[in-house]
């Protein structure tokens, strides 16, 4: 397994919308202990495959706590089938936007048709904090960031933030 570069804002990379996995083989499999791997050594508890530059449907979430068992589960072409009325409110974060926190509001649960690790065809329903991973990881294979849930004030702020620590680092 092998840890990769993380794509950090304001990279365009992270606006493309990723392609739909056809063929589930030994190559995807490799590439989601890469994404696992990378994820856990950031730490977060989410990470789709754009975010590694790779713009297919794939994302990976563990939510085990520190201290307890690992519990990697592998999303491949997730895709949200229903989602409820009623709404939840997370501070979310994100790997590709690093130290920056917000409050998010979705839906508090959604079911979400895939594909696991082997292939199989696979439904959960999730409430909770897996819900809302579920929306922020299905929506970075969308070309979407949480920072597009918040207010524009708030989101010019922080992409003009990065945007500037890109260039010095540039420099
Ligand atoms: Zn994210």
């Amino acid at each position: 397994m092998t840890i990769k570069p993380l794509i950090i804002l304001p990279d365009p990379v992270l606006r493309q919308v990723s392609k739909p996995i056809e063929r589930v083989d030994a190559d995807l499999q490799r590439l989601s202990d890469d994404m696992l791997e990378t994820m856990y050594d950031a730490p977060g508890i989410g990470l789709a495959a754009i975010q590694i530059g790779v713009p297919r449907r794939m994302l990976v979430i563990d939510l085990s706590k520190e201290g307890e068992e690992k519990q990697p589960l592998v999303f491949i072409n997730p895709e949200i089938v229903s989602s409820s009325e009623d709404r939840s409110v997370y501070e979310e974060g994100c790997l590709s936007i690093p130290d920056y926190y917000a409050e998010v509001e979705r839906p508090a649960k959604v079911t979400v048709k895939y594909l696991d690790r082997e292939g199989k065809e696979q439904s959960v329903e999730a409430d909770g904090l897996l819900a809302t991973c579920l929306q922020h990881e299905i929506d970075h294979l969308n070309g979407v960031l949480f920072i597009d849930h918040i207010s524009r004030l708030k989101r010019e702020m922080v992409i003009k933030k990065f945007t500037k620590a890109a260039k010095s680092k540039a420099l």
